[in-house]
């Protein structure tokens, strides 16, 4: 009948999982998801998509979903009106910054949430309390990245598109499990491999799907990737095998960074990293041999120690060898969350303005007054990876925090939740009861992406429109509402935003990156690769002519690594820790998807052969992990993907079996990213059978 045809809808939206930003429409009638539907009009995926693209949309009807605002009074959770839960905020904020100043306040955007929201946010920040301390989920992951590549050629973010990509004939992916972590990607660079002939040289610990395809699989000694790139870079040089025209006219600094190169023969780069002189000979002749190489990388680099200098080194391995600013050339740090990219764009960091502009900037400050018409704070804020020591300092006295599950997600879960509780108040905006959310004061039931309008950014640097495909859930509302109605409770002067729409058009008058941002240039499936300008033109490859630095030319930098942390002997064993293809990250999503859970319900931890035989292992043994942090309780799955000493934890486990439950306090010399990778324990045996 026509009534219930007229109750079914087709609806453009973009995934809310990986950074890759698939994007299809999606057939539901009113709340029950029929099909997933990829169309050839989608720019970055065509009609492909991974498992959780196509399956993972269950969630949205989970009975576990908040419906209601919640009010703690002593341990319990009491439900409340949004007036009172708005009051109740506005009262308590008001205290706080009375009693405290503007500083006692941290903020914690969503990477999962839609810009306008990561913009809201930090506006209620800057504007509406008046501080810096505004963070997300990069600093936990791709910030490295985005240093390497701001200090050598300049944007923060990937210099092409995933079909720039695909035109190269050379493609190197470091520290990144792509088959899983971002499968639509993995699944481009596959059919390159396969149907063009492009050379693949995959550069990690551990065997996996890629690893196995690649021409050469380059497997260096856990932390040492950066200096077997600089080992490679000095290697070309020697040959004569850099782009000399390329660094004369585009590139500075390339004498001294040539000199920095002296140590790294190919001996000591084989005797540091583990990876054989011939390797390294054979991958500088591919390079040698391709007319334009891309590289790939994720936080098997970044979530090290050394993952800035590491990112560093990379970006100057392309910058060598004339390696950017042509299709098929470039270097693409592959973003995690489906809008982390965007969180970041959009002002959510405590030492950049939306499009990574600087506060301490008179002109940037009074062009944000003008519109905000209030004084921005100048000083650098608080990051992510501070927050617990300025908390347990007793600096930090409340936290807002929007969809992140910090409790869990952070280094050191156990030390976050002391400091947690040590909240004078925290506010979350949430769609489930996460770890984070049973430390709040006052929890806010949000709507996800399908029950509201806005735009992400993908890894490419694509703007993407998602459309409602259903009413928000009764007693829930989008995040960019809730954040007004505080912001109003506040006393805040905004303009009332009828639609994300006016909140773009805000930004873009704003921010010179996103001039030419408008929500009619992004109907449907039309994208906008940042930079934008007025006129609305965008730059899908970057560095054309010119790099994104002062007299337009790149910058080459020396390095100094630090190396990996030395803990005592009696830690023998490196674990090491990513995705599965099924889940992602903590799991507060695909958990909720029966279809999903089913898949891979298990945690487990891989370890080799080699230690098997060693240990006496069996497949299905129950082992403690034991860190210098904390320790893990979880069955074996022995597999040659990996070797030796080194084992592999999924980061999605749950419960005793977290991975955050063992990593340590070591960080990236640059960023404070979490050196996640860098995890070392000693095993013991629960179970004999
Ligand atoms: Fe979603 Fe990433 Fe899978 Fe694409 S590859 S469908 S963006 S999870």
């Amino acid at each position: 009948s026509t009534m219930r045809q007229s109750r079914i809808k087709r609806t453009k939206t973009v995934c809310t999982y990986c950074g890759v930003g698939c994007s299809f429409d999606i057939w539901t009638k009113d709340r029950q998801i029929l099909k997933v539907e990829p169309t050839y009009e989608a720019p970055t995926n065509g009609i492909s998509t991974c498992v959780k693209g196509k399956f993972g949309w269950e969630f949205v009807n989970s009975p576990d979903r908040l419906t209601s605002p919640l009010i703690r009074r002593g341990d319990k959770f009491y439900e409340a009106s949004w007036e009172e839960a708005y009051q109740l905020i506005a009262e308590k904020m008001t205290a706080i910054k009375q009693q405290y100043g503007p500083d006692a306040f941290m903020f914690i955007a969503s990477s999962k949430a839609s810009n306008e929201e990561a913009y809201l946010l930090q506006k209620l920040a800057r504007n509406v309390i008046g501080t810096n301390n505004v963070d997300n989920d990069s600093t936990y992951c791709q910030d490295p990245a985005t240093y390497g590549l701001r200090t050598t050629v300049g944007y923060g973010g990937d210099s092409g598109s995933i079909h720039d990509m695909e035109k190269a004939d050379l493609i190197m992916t470091i520290g990144s499990n792509t088959a899983e972590s971002h499968p639509v990607w993995a699944t481009r660079v596959k059919r390159a491999h396969k149907l063009k002939g492009t050379k693949l040289v995959v550069v990690d610990i551990r065997k996996h799907e890629m690893a196995e395809r690649a021409d050469v699989w380059v497997k260096p000694k856990p932390g040492t990737d950066g200096i077997w790139i600089l080992g490679l870079s000095k290697y070309l040089v020697d040959q004569g095998w850099i782009d000399r025209k390329f660094l004369t006219e585009r590139v500075d600094g390339v004498d001294d960074y040539i000199e920095s190169l002296a140590p790294y023969t190919l001996e000591y780069t084989a005797q540091m990293t583990g990876i054989p002189k011939e390797t390294t000979v054979k991958v500088a002749e591919m390079i040698h041999e391709a007319h334009a190489m891309s590289i790939l990388w994720a936080m098997g680099v970044t979530q090290q120690r050394d993952g800035s200098e590491t990112s560093l080194a990379i970006s100057n391995l392309l910058l060598l060898t004339g390696n950017f600013g042509r299709p098929g050339t470039g270097g693409y740090p592959l973003r995690g969350h489906n809008n982390v990219q965007g969180a970041s764009d959009f002002g959510a960091k405590p030492h950049f303005l939306p499009g990574y502009q600087d506060p301490s900037d008179d002109e940037v400050r009074a062009r944000f007054k003008k519109v905000w018409g209030t004084e921005i704070p100048k000083n650098m804020g608080v990051n992510n990876q501070e927050l617990t020591g300025e908390i347990l300092k007793g600096r930090i006295k409340m936290l807002y925090v929007v969809g992140e599950d910090t409790a869990l997600v952070d280094a050191d879960a156990n030390q976050v939740r002391d400091a947690f509780s040590q909240l004078e108040f925290m506010v979350v905006q949430e769609i489930f009861m996460t770890k984070t959310a049973q430390y709040a004061d006052v929890i806010l039931p949000a709507s996800p992406s399908l029950e509201k309008e806005g735009t992400f950014v993908n890894t490419e640097r694509r703007i993407q429109r998602f459309y409602q495909a259903m009413e928000p859930l009764k007693g829930t509302k989008p995040d960019w509402i809730i954040l007004q109605e505080v912001a109003q409770h506040l006393g805040a002067n905004w303009p009332v935003y009828r639609h994300p729409s006016e909140i773009m058009d805000e930004v873009a008058q704003l921010t010179p990156l996103l001039a030419g941002v408008r929500y009619d240039r992004l109907e449907g499936y039309h994208t906008l690769q940042w930079p934008v300008a007025p006129d609305g033109t965008d730059s899908p490859l970057l560095y054309i002519d010119r790099f994104h630095k002062p007299g337009g030319k790149a910058q080459l930098t020396p390095m100094s690594f630090v190396g990996p942390s030395q803990e005592a002997e009696k830690f023998d064993l490196h674990i090491n820790n990513g995705q599965l293809l099924e889940h992602f990250h903590e799991g507060n999503m695909t958990y909720r998807v029966r279809g999903i859970e089913h898949l891979v319900p298990e945690v487990f931890v891989e370890v080799s052969k080699e230690l098997a035989m060693e240990r006496n292992l069996k497949d299905g043994m129950m082992v403690r992990l034991v860190s210098p942090t904390g320790s893990v309780k979880v069955p074996v799955l022995i597999t040659d993907r990996v070797s030796g000493h080194e084992l592999y934890l999924p980061m999605n486990s749950r419960g005793e079996g977290a991975i955050n439950n063992i990593t340590g306090t070591g960080i990236d010399t640059r960023t404070d990213t979490p050196a996640y990778k860098e995890t070392v324990a000693y095993m013991e045996i629960l179970d004999e059978e």
